[in-house]
């Protein structure tokens, strides 16, 4: 019974590569086309990339200096034209923790640092409270480059830096982030809820645990969040303590 299953479903898959060729675009029978690979290694040669023709060179950098040097330059976006520097991010290239900002500021767009002006202060003390330095931890934005007058980035600015920020915690493998604020937030959960909803949760994002609280500019502008954010990043602690 399992011999007459089993050449049933490799005559399937082998009239299925007939007409597909190795590039099964039905992304339900991805799944099948591994099982052919197992059942009939020698039969069908499964290429190592279903579509490696849409790969950017950057997207094979190893580590995060070949990456910065890859997309420093990057125009796929608006934002690159008043750009003084790009900021790639900042800290310890194996960091366990990630903290992830909006977008540079003017003080950022000069230095090539994030977070490096009045809310990197700001963000320098908490992390000391609760008992992390700036060197140890790595601190990167959703957008490389500053929006004008510092709003918040366009969705298609955000989309077009996304993946290189999806890349840097390929590399960094961090195991907890931190979202300062809405935008970082919802850029990496993809999630719309308010920021208010999204504080006091752990969220998962492939595998690595994800936690939110404020922007250290909405602290700035409201010192009555301080309260709030502390709770937060006392949680944030805790589970990092957990974990590590
Ligand atoms: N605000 C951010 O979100 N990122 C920075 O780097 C600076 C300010």
């Amino acid at each position: 019974m399992y011999d007459f299953l089993r050449s049933e479903v490799i005559k399937a898959l082998e009239d299925q590569k007939e007409i597909f060729g190795d590039e099964l675009f039905i992304p339900g029978l991805f799944q099948t086309k591994i099982v052919a690979e197992k059942i009939t290694t020698k039969k069908v040669k499964v290429e190592p990339d279903l579509f490696p023709e849409k790969m950017e060179t950057w997207e094979t950098s190893q580590n995060l200096e070949d990456l910065n040097r890859l997309i420093c330059n990057c125009n796929k976006c608006a934002l690159h034209k008043g750009r003084n520097k790009f900021v790639f991010g900042i800290g310890n290239p194996k960091a366990d923790v990630l903290l992830i900002g909006e977008g540079p500021g003017a003080e950022e767009d000069k230095q090539g640092e994030p977070f490096v002006g009045r809310a990197g202060q700001l963000l320098n003390d908490i992390l000391k409270a609760i008992k992390f330095t700036r060197q140890e931890v790595y601190i990167a934005n959703v957008v490389k480059c500053r929006p004008p007058g510092n709003r918040t980035p366009l969705p298609d600015e955000m989309d077009s830096c996304m993946s290189y920020l999806l890349k840097q915690i390929e590399l960094i493998k961090p195991k907890l982030i931190l979202c300062l604020g809405l935008v970082a937030a919802g850029a990496l959960l993809k999630k719309k809820d308010s920021l208010g909803k999204m504080r006091g949760k752990i969220y998962e994002f492939n595998n690595t645990k994800v936690m939110v609280t404020y922007h250290p500019a909405a602290l700035l502008r409201n010192p009555a969040f301080k309260r709030d954010c502390w709770e937060d990043v006392k949680a944030f602690r805790k589970l990092y303590d957990g974990i590590v």
